[in-house]
């Protein structure tokens, strides 16, 4: 794998894909700037090597031009993130940015307007690549939450820098991290499977049944398999029609030495309401017009324990509604099961969605050894799938 530090970049142009698509609010402020913090280490390696940056990145899902997915709503949070004063230029091709790359100075950073106000970067289009391509003498891939996506900027470039193409710190962070989970971990390993549905994740179960010894089942997806063994889910999540899948799973399970954990218990309540009224019943006895919203104590206490037993941890997808405050409490339960884990010496990775959210909205970010910065490209390695995004670079 050819990381940033198989490069010096002095008197280097470096061309970085960042992923700096953060949420802004009304006023066009960076409400969350994690992304933005996840490339630092990328950057200042150039900038220490008395190389430049020519930045480029997409914002938002634009039609054409649209100001509000303007990256020059980010450059102030960039330049107080990095550390130094960012250029801008406003479009990604053209004479204009010609100009500004080639005003370019070592140390100095240059951010191009958002590659999605072409529609030629999301078609993946060969000739707008190759202007990108224009820009810099090292290209450096470095969004990972982009890195599932054929597109001009993130994989269809690379081919014009034959040897002079690396992986940036966080791309091989999050490479290195997933690998440590599913191709080499310390066992026991555990994955933590929550979220809404049996649907989105069944990519991901399928490809880690074997390779882990424990499955815990939480969120949503549990109603579907305690419907298809037969209990009483009332008004809970279902998806009627992955009953068989989710039996075939079990068997799945039990024919590679792999152990599913279910839910014993739920937290119902009468709606979908954080002042809905509750009460804990057993997951497979929930009366009509009562949902599941969260998991019960004697869950979070079985899920607790064999996390505790376990040297790899996988987390994806929360174990209830943890977005209302009176079911977020089986989610709550497992964080502290992961963090106390991850103290004692496991691997702990958080990735994909909402578990991301989860857990930085409950304070256990630095209490777990890696959250992945990318939701749909976790979940596809997951999947066992390969990443044009990381393709692009190893070829
Ligand atoms: P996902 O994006 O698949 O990880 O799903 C995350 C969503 O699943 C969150 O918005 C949760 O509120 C939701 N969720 C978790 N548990 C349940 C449940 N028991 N019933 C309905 N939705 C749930």
């Amino acid at each position: 794998m050819k990381t940033i530090n198989d490069f010096n970049f002095k008197d280097k142009k470096a061309l970085i894909r960042v992923d700096f698509n953060v949420p802004l609010n009304s006023d066009f402020q960076v409400t969350d700037n994690t992304r933005i913090e996840a490339a630092k280490s990328t950057i200042i390696k150039v900038l220490e090597d008395e190389g430049s940056c020519v930045l480029m990145s997409h914002l938002g899902r634009p039609n054409g031009v649209e100001d509000k997915y303007s990256l020059r709503h980010i450059v102030d949070e960039v330049t107080k993130v990095i550390g130094c004063n960012v250029n801008f230029v406003d479009d990604c091709v053209g004479a204009k940015v010609a100009d500004a790359v080639n005003n370019l100075q070592n140390g100095e950073i240059l951010l191009l307007e958002n590659l999605r106000f072409h529609p030629e970067e999301k078609k993946g289009d060969v000739a707008f690549a190759k202007e990108l391509a224009q820009w810099g003498d090292i290209y450096v891939n470095d969004a990972f939450g982009s890195a599932h996506r054929a597109h001009a900027s993130t994989a269809v470039i690379a081919q014009f820098f034959k040897d002079k193409k690396c992986f940036g710190n966080l791309l091989a962070k999050e490479i290195e991290s997933i690998d440590k989970v599913l191709n080499n971990p310390k066992k026991p390993l555990t994955a933590v499977l929550g979220g809404a549905k049996v649907s989105s994740k069944i990519g991901v179960l399928e490809n880690i049944i074997e390779k882990v010894d424990h499955i815990i089942i939480g969120g949503g997806m549990t109603f579907t398999f305690i419907k298809a063994l037969g209990g009483s889910i009332g008004d809970s999540l279902v998806e009627n029609d992955k009953l068989d899948l989710a039996l075939h799973i079990l068997q799945q399970a039990k024919e590679k030495n792999t152990t599913i954990h279910l839910p014993v218990d739920t937290l119902i309540a009468d709606s979908f309401s954080n002042d809905a009224k509750t009460q804990i019943v057993p997951v497979n006895e929930i009366p009509d017009g009562w949902m599941g919203l969260d998991c019960g104590p004697k869950t979070s206490e079985n899920f607790a324990d064999v996390i505790a037993n376990s040297n790899t941890i996988l987390w994806n997808g929360p174990l209830g509604v943890f977005e209302m405050e009176n079911f977020a409490t089986g989610t709550i339960n497992l964080g502290n099961a992961i963090a106390e884990a991850t103290k004692n010496g496991a691997f702990s990775l958080v990735g994909g969605g909402d578990s991301v959210a989860a857990v930085k909205q409950f304070g256990f970010a630095d209490k777990v050894s890696y959250v992945s910065t990318g939701g749909g490209a976790m979940l596809e390695m997951l999947e066992g799938k390969t990443l044009p995004g990381i393709e692009a670079i190893n070829n």
